[in-house]
């Protein structure tokens, strides 16, 4: 008796597990977050070698990561992060 309440307690525990995940593919980023964020490095980084912006596929301006339009983009994004 006793050992069916536990193993009805561990169903729930197993449950509640499964339910953090909002959806599966949130579910499937937190289990294979390792290896996504290894393979995000590695192309941030093969982009940055060959000149692509890493937001696009466009070329980048001389001496940073992102192309003109990205650039501009990122200048709005400090301007507003810094006035907070
Ligand atoms: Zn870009």
């Amino acid at each position: 008796m006793f050992k069916k309440i536990l193993k009805k307690l561990k169903e729930v525990k197993e449950r509640k597990k499964e339910k953090a995940y909002p959806n599966r593919f949130l579910k499937f980023y937190h289990l294979n977050k390792k290896k996504l964020n290894k393979e995000r490095r590695f192309s941030y980084n093969e982009r940055k070698k060959s000149g692509v912006c890493v937001r696009c596929k466009k070329k980048t301006v001389k001496g940073i990561v992102f192309c003109q339009y990205h650039q501009e983009k990122q200048k709005t994004y400090n301007k507003i992060s810094r006035s907070k």
